[in-house]
């Protein structure tokens, strides 16, 4: 359990009744070009931390970053103003919207919530600085980040205001994030899978190396399981595959045999001739693969034969769709992969944006013990990385006075 002061903990204690709560939530939302929001998801995961202060008697303010501003120039489609608009709607109250709130100062009473304009528009947002973080600190007594998806970057309002403020808390989403995956990882129930897949050994080459010290079983897919047939002298033909990375996948595969684990390899592929929705795909064995063929999926005895593993699993971690699940005939193995995590009695866990697209083409998200929605900073935890915006939790947690 990582060690944090928790919101739904000082609100319980009536810790929060008239005070200030800044919360940093992650409010970044789809827009249509006449800025309408298009998924309003993470608003709505937003809303139980917002509503935990406001029942606890807190003043509250919210704020995120939104799209990609430039510092210090405002721009009409940087603004906070339809997701404000929104919560307004989903909370059926008033929620103004304050701009020039650093330099300006915020008046907001007790029950009240505002939301405080895009805080990437202010100068030092991004490079944490301590100046800016002193002041937003200085805003309130209470500072809960429930920004998972920006925790692994230190900004001023991930990072510098946790360090300044009078307590700093996480808040509820955050706090689910850490639980899940400190269960995943920490002290997993065993046999502990992991399935690594998706596109690209560089990009998840970490990961691959971190879970090789961890966990009971490895399963690769993808243009990563290509690499790994690669490194095992099987023909590969054009398919997606990174010969650079060819050393590093055999390292990943010999730490895992060294513990007595192992990483299964497909023995049957789906290929094409063409990357195209409307390719022949033909399945064949390994072996059989043709130097002008892509593999475009695992074949279907690979499929079934993880789905056996996946079964008798304590622990599953996915990130990475094992084929190009985005065209049906490549689709089969992710499918089969994505009901048998469904179907298993294991704590899943699963995050990564295609990965999050394919559970929602199959429907199984109710069957999935977590879904994170952190990206980025899901894919760091797994690399076993800190988060900076936990590691300031942490510190605040053991050392209430800060610096
Ligand atoms: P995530 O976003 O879940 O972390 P990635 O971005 O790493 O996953 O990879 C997902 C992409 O990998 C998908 O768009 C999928 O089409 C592609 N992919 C999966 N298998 C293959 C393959 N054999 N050849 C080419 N692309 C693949
Ligand atoms: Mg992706």
């Amino acid at each position: 359990m990582s060690s944090f002061l928790r919101l739904t903990d000082l609100a319980a204690r009536g810790a929060l009744a008239g005070k200030q709560v800044f919360i940093r939530a992650d409010l970044n939302v789809p827009q249509d070009d006449a800025g309408r929001i298009t998924e309003d998801t993470r608003i709505r995961a937003s809303l139980p931390c917002i509503r935990t202060a406001l029942e606890a008697g807190a003043a509250v303010m919210v704020t995120s970053h939104l799209g990609r501003p430039t510092e210090g120039e405002p721009k009409p489609e940087d603004s906070l103003a339809p997701v404000a608009a929104r919560i307004a709607e989903l909370l059926g109250r008033p929620v103004p919207l304050k701009t020039n709130w650093v330099d300006g100062g915020v008046a907001v009473a007790p029950g009240e919530l505002v939301v405080l304009e895009n805080c990437r528009l202010n100068r030092g947002e991004k490079k944490n600085d301590p100046a800016l973080a002193r002041k937003m600190a200085a805003l309130c007594d209470v500072f809960v980040n429930d920004a998972f998806g920006t925790a692994h970057r230190a900004e001023a309002t991930t990072y510098g205001i946790a360090e300044f403020a009078p307590l700093a808390c996480a808040g509820p989403l955050l706090a689910a994030e850490i639980d899940a995956l400190t269960q995943a990882l920490a002290a997993p129930a065993r046999p502990l899978v992991a399935i690594v897949a998706g596109s690209k050994v560089s990009t998840k080459l970490a990961i691959l190396q971190t879970l090789a010290a961890k966990v009971d079983r490895l399963i690769v897919g993808g243009g990563i399981a290509n690499t790994f047939l690669l490194g095992a002298g099987l023909p590969i033909g054009k398919s997606l595959a990174e010969p650079a990375l060819l050393g590093e996948a055999r390292a990943v595969g010999e730490a895992m045999r060294a513990r007595g684990a192992d990483v299964p390899v497909p023995v049957d592929v789906v290929t094409a001739k063409e990357f195209k929705a409307d390719a022949a795909a033909t399945v064949k064995p390994v072996a059989a693969v043709e130097a002008d063929d892509l593999i475009l999926d695992i074949g279907p005895k690979t499929a079934a034969t993880l789905a056996e593993m996946l079964k008798s699993a304590g622990t599953i971690v996915w990130n990475g769709p094992v084929g190009v699940f985005e065209f049906d005939a490549f689709a089969a193995g992710t499918e089969t992969i994505a009901r048998a995590i469904a179907a298993s009695k294991a704590f899943s866990i699963a995050g990564g944006g295609d990965t999050l697209a394919a559970i929602a083409k199959y429907g199984i998200e109710k069957d999935i013990g977590y879904i994170s929605t952190g990206g980025g900073a899901f894919l760091e935890m797994l690399e076993g990385k800190t988060l900076p915006a936990i590691e300031i939790l942490e510190r605040r947690a053991r050392d209430p006075q800060g610096s």
